[in-house]
């Protein structure tokens, strides 16, 4: 076999746990390439609030907050039972020494954000668990800052990063580059797509990739991590495994995210489970047409194609996109102007005229008048608001329960996010079901080894992320989850690889 590149390890993708991947794996003195197929690192987890759920570590404890990996276990065995608990266990082994290892680097840190779990469940933590990275001021990556994907806002514009410090997501992908960086054995080959993978003798060897100069086969003689996120891009692969939802509506960048690590693995033989499902959230059209993740809801109702209210609107997203996918839209949020403003959370934010001007929300002065511009029964918007807002007056949403969870009033500040909807004027936003990204994929054991159809290890192949199938199945148990258990997962497969 000839090669173009030889390294120890080839991961494919740049998110959260492909750079976590990378950097432990470099780190430990093996040469590793990371292939991006985009100009640009960090997928949607450069997007991401990165918001990051590894329970029970140091960053917690630092925080005073009570955490431990025995109520976070008690927590995930109320939401996911046992059928996954080999993968739970170690996801809950690993997560101390995870955030150990990071922070040892001095590119990483982490403090602990309130941010309440996803359910009413035993081992719940109100106010959270989750962490997040520290900004990350922009001259502290110099010349490698302009590889980091910028915010969904200004990356949809064609916009790099402001002079502002990195945050968030940005900040992730950005320390992670660094502490990858410095260890001197990592390189980053951006506008690289892999598109098969090279098996000798049963085990995978290396990979295929397409570049601007043509294809390339790339050496892996340790392991091949697949972390290249799912394939919420694809209309024809979501239409084919019945994702609802749409490939225009995903939040992931721009058509990155195709499923091309899962084909390729696929083609050689793995298993793949769960292909169904994704991590939901509504999504409000952006004059582009393309969504708004959106969350928080403190006022303002959500009504079905029906004109009637169908879910409580404050549920956490990922469970309110599931309502939306059992109902029939098209959907509308309702509001008013007594939040001088959209009474939720959009990533991007929306700018209430230029919505106004492509017609993705429409004013009026009356609910008759507003239901008439949405296409709807003006005696059925009415109703549903007149009755809305005598929950809201009483502060009990009778039909749905807003307002019942810590959750739903986290972002009213604790009080109450049942507001009534009646000053004019009236808008009516279009909400569409968005996503953060698939979750099914490439079955893996609880240390990233992808599995063939008869549940054994397939030499020499890891996956982790969206890439691979959730062990947390239909259910998105709180704030951090997609990008702790892809960088945990991402981890143990770097600790399989160098065992
Ligand atoms: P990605 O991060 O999308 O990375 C995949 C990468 O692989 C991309 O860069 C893509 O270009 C590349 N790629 C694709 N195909 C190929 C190929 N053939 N070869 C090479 N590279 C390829 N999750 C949390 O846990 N916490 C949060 O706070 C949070 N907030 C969010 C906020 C927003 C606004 C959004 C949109 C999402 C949020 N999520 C959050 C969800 C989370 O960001 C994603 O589910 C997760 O980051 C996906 O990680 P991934 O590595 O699987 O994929």
């Amino acid at each position: 076999m000839t090669w173009d590149d030889e390294y120890d390890v080839v991961v494919a993708g740049s998110g959260a746990g492909a750079m976590a991947g990378a950097f432990a794996a470099a780190s430990g003195g093996l040469r590793t390439a990371v292939l991006e197929k985009t100009d640009l690192l960090g997928g949607t987890s450069a997007y991401s609030g990165s918001a990051i759920w590894l329970p029970g570590t140091r960053v917690q404890a630092r925080a005073g907050i009570g955490d431990s990996a025995e109520s976070a276990r008690t927590y995930l065995r109320a939401l996911l039972g046992d059928g996954t608990a080999a993968h739970r266990e170690a996801f809950l082994e690993t997560a101390p020494e995870l955030v150990d290892f990071l922070e040892r680097d001095p590119a990483i840190e982490f403090e602990w954000r309130a941010f309440p779990d996803y359910f009413d469940a035993p081992g719940r933590l109100d106010m959270g668990r989750s962490f997040v990275p520290l900004d990350l001021p922009v001259e502290r990556l110099g010349d490698l800052a302009g590889l980091v994907r910028p915010p969904v806002d200004r990356d949809r514009a064609g916009r790099g990063h402001s002079a502002k410090p990195m945050a968030q997501g940005r900040a992730l992908i950005g320390r992670l580059l660094l502490a990858l960086t410095a260890t001197g054995n990592g390189t980053v080959r951006t506008g690289t797509a892999l598109t098969g993978l090279v098996v000798e003798d049963g085990r995978v060897t290396g990979v295929r990739a397409v570049t601007a100069d043509g294809p390339v086969r790339l050496r892996a003689s340790r392991g091949v991590l697949l972390a290249a996120g799912g394939f919420e891009s694809s209309a024809a692969l979501r239409g084919e495994r019945g994702v609802p939802g749409g490939a225009e509506w995903t939040m992931a960048p721009g058509g990155a995210n195709t499923g091309d690590a899962i084909a390729a693995a696929v083609r050689i033989g793995a298993a793949t489970g769960l292909l169904d499902q994704a991590w939901f959230c509504p999504g409000l059209l952006a004059p582009d047409g393309r969504p708004a993740f959106t969350l928080g809801f403190r006022g303002g109702l959500i009504v079905d194609g029906s004109g009637r209210r169908f879910a409580n609107e404050s549920l956490p997203y990922d469970q309110m996109g599931r309502r939306m996918a059992a109902a029939q839209g098209p959907f509308h949020l309702v509001f008013d102007a007594r939040s001088g403003g959209l009474p939720a959370i959009s990533v991007p934010p929306l700018v209430p005229d230029d919505q106004l001007a492509s017609g993705a929300w429409v004013r009026a002065d009356t609910l008759a008048e507003l239901a008439a511009r949405i296409g709807l029964p003006a005696d059925a918007l009415t109703a549903t608001v007149e009755r809305f807002n005598g929950f809201a007056e009483k502060g009990v949403d009778e039909d749905f329960h807003r307002g019942e969870d810590p959750y739903d009033r986290y972002f009213s500040g604790g009080g109450s996010c049942l507001a009534a909807v009646d000053r004019p004027p009236y808008y009516a936003a279009k909400v569409v079901l968005s996503d953060l990204g698939t979750k099914g994929g490439l079955r893996t054991d609880p240390d990233g080894r992808v599995l063939d159809g008869s549940g054994r290890p397939v030499p020499g192949l890891y996956a982790a992320g969206n890439t691979s199938a959730s062990f947390t199945g239909p259910v998105y148990p709180g704030p951090g989850i997609p990008i702790a258990t892809a960088m945990a997962f991402a981890y143990r497969a770097v600790q399989e690889i160098r065992r």
